[in-house]
């Protein structure tokens, strides 16, 4: 049985996919994308050896080698272009997610839809997928562990963004009404005060713009959390 992340990962794949899961690690995502007939295929990838022998472990423990391959390699580079229609790379930092989409364009034009997973700097992943034609088609939010993880699921496409504040909470969690917005906002709010706090007292020009920078901040996203509730 998956992790509700893991889970929501997963019911993001379009039915009858062939799909590639980057940094694999325990394989449990393709396991149950083939397992619940969700994708025809799975390659699942992982830049580590480690990894790559715990998930064909786990694939040869189902039977599902037939359906599942596993490839040891960095980013897209074990895919060619063409062989998928979807990506996932999910518990990366958002920064290494880039990295691996801008590195082989070959492979990420040929891609439909990609699932994303990042664990930080979801921002600047937003911002650069909309600067490179990356359209933002959905997201998702899920509760784990006491912490909120964001799913962005893009394809190929243009898309304009009104403001910044959007880079930090996605625009279709809001279209959404996401059930987990509200404290997901709040968590954004605390962690801009704690830094507030931390700069308390101190004079210099970068301290007094980067309160200024906290508290626009504050106030848009209190105005996002008049809208949602
Ligand atoms: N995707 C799984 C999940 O969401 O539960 C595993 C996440 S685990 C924290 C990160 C995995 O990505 C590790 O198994 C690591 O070896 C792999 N990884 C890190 N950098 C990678 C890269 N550049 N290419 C492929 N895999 C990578």
């Amino acid at each position: 049985k998956l992790t509700p992340r893991l889970l929501m990962i997963a019911n993001l794949v379009k039915n009858g996919s062939i799909v590639a899961d980057v940094g694999t690690d325990h394989g449990y995502i393709p396991v149950y994308l083939i397992k619940n007939n969700l994708a025809k295929k799975v390659i699942a990838t992982d830049v580590n050896k480690g990894p790559i022998e715990t998930a064909q472990k786990n694939i040869k423990a189902y039977a599902l080698e037939a359906y599942i391959e596993t490839r040891l390699g960095n980013g897209l580079e074990p895919i060619k272009p063409y062989e998928v229609d979807t990506v996932i790379i999910a518990g990366m930092g958002g920064l290494l997610i880039r990295d691996i989409l801008a590195e082989h364009l070959d492979v990420t034009k040929s891609v439909n839809r990609f699932i994303l997973q990042p664990m930080v700097a979801q921002d600047e992943l937003r911002k650069w997928l909309v600067f490179n034609n990356f359209k933002i088609i959905d997201e998702r939010l899920v509760c784990e562990d006491h912490r909120i993880y964001e799913i962005i699921v893009v394809e190929h496409g243009k898309q304009k963004i009104d403001d910044d504040i959007y880079f930090e909470v996605g625009e279709k969690l809001i279209e959404n009404k996401d059930p987990l917005l509200e404290s997901f906002i709040n968590k954004h709010i605390k962690k801009q005060k704690d830094i507030m706090n931390n700069l308390m007292g101190q004079e210099t020009e970068r301290a007094v713009r980067k309160l200024e920078e906290c508290k626009e901040k504050i106030k848009k996203l209190e105005e996002v959390l008049k809208w949602v509730k």
